[in-house]
């Protein structure tokens, strides 16, 4: 039983009520592409580029980072394959990044910011970017749908300065990861400029809560079911909407199958999660409408803390109108 149902064709993400809700994959490398796609990856939500950069003491050649993105991109020929650029800092630092005797380097030159600072690693890498996807494009099984993100942003003019300079470099569909409580409270500016938003929320579950997610004594604030982070996931769905703009979600709050439910309620029009994780969440969507992920989001939000949303939601998923 258990061959015939690896065999059987996964279905697409979808409510019950049929609403499509594409189920993506973060990737960490390009080798584990297969992996997602036996298991129903409808493309790829989060390429992580840290792994080019983490194993050595300067940055990758151009060549090197093509040869990584053709690998990536040959693997969903027709899909969406989401790729940031390289997140270093805080919990990822570079070397060569860097500055090691920051006192919060969570709050420093991380992300966006230390590309910013390096602006040549970030150029190289765009056209390490725009180098595959040309090198796709003329590949007998056709391009993946090349989407580019920024990590940490946190200002309309960060945005703006991304995206303007991705395109420059001819890449088509520019957008910024919300992980900061500024940027998503700006969503609806943000989603004027970017061709889209999708939320981190492990690090905007950190901001949010002031609690470094890398920090034991504090791991009880880093819970997505916190009220506080449903009220912001809540402003980007929003922003989504009125500007007619994607928004995904690829934190790990995803990857848990109520919280899924509840993301999409919120306005997530996509979800990225850990490959293995992809079943389990396809099942729980399939119980629900969207009118029910809105009810059961409704009640996650007037709760005052992360254990009672948990419970609200519960409550109003297993009790429909
Ligand atoms: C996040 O912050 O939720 C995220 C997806 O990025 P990372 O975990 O790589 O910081
Ligand atoms: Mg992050």
């Amino acid at each position: 039983a258990r061959k015939a149902a690896a065999s059987a064709p996964l279905t697409d993400g979808a409510l019950a009520d049929g609403t499509k809700v594409p189920l993506l994959a973060n990737l960490g490398k390009p080798g584990g592409a297969a992996e997602a796609v036996a298991l129903g990856a409808e493309g790829v939500g989060l390429f992580r580029t840290e792994f080019l950069f983490l194993s050595s003491s300067s940055a990758p050649t151009v060549e090197e980072q093509r040869a990584a993105y053709i690998e990536l991109l040959s693997a969903f020929p027709g899909k969406k394959v989401v790729v940031r650029v390289l997140d270093a800092g805080a919990d990822k630092p570079l070397p060569f990044l860097n500055d090691a005797h920051e006192e919060n380097p969570a709050l420093g030159l991380r992300g966006l910011r230390a590309l910013r600072a390096s602006e040549d690693i970030l150029r190289e890498q765009l056209t390490a970017l725009a180098e595959a996807d040309a090198a796709t494009r003329a590949s007998e099984a056709g391009p993946a749908d090349l989407w580019v993100m920024a990590p940490m942003v946190s200002t309309v003019e960060e945005t703006r300065y991304f995206t303007a300079l991705a395109q420059d470099y001819g890449l088509k569909t520019t957008g910024v990861m919300v992980e900061v409580p500024s940027s998503a409270l700006l969503a609806d500016r943000i989603l004027q400029i970017a061709d889209f938003a999708s939320i981190g929320t492990n690090d905007l579950t950190q901001y949010t809560l002031a609690a470094d997610r890398l920090l034991g004594s504090v791991a009880s604030f880093q819970d997505p079911w916190h009220p506080a982070v449903l009220r912001l996931i809540r402003e980007v769905g929003a922003a989504g909407r009125a500007n007619g703009k994607p928004v995904g979600i690829c934190g790990e709050a995803a990857a848990d199958p109520l919280l899924a439910v509840v993301l999409v309620g919120l306005g997530a029009t996509t979800l990225s999660m850990a490959p293995t994780a992809l079943a389990d969440v396809r099942a729980s969507l399939l119980t629900h409408t969207l009118d029910d992920a809105r009810r059961i989001a409704e009640a996650a939000l007037a709760a005052d803390d992360a254990a009672s949303a948990r419970e609200a939601a519960q409550a109003a998923s297993s009790s429909p109108v």
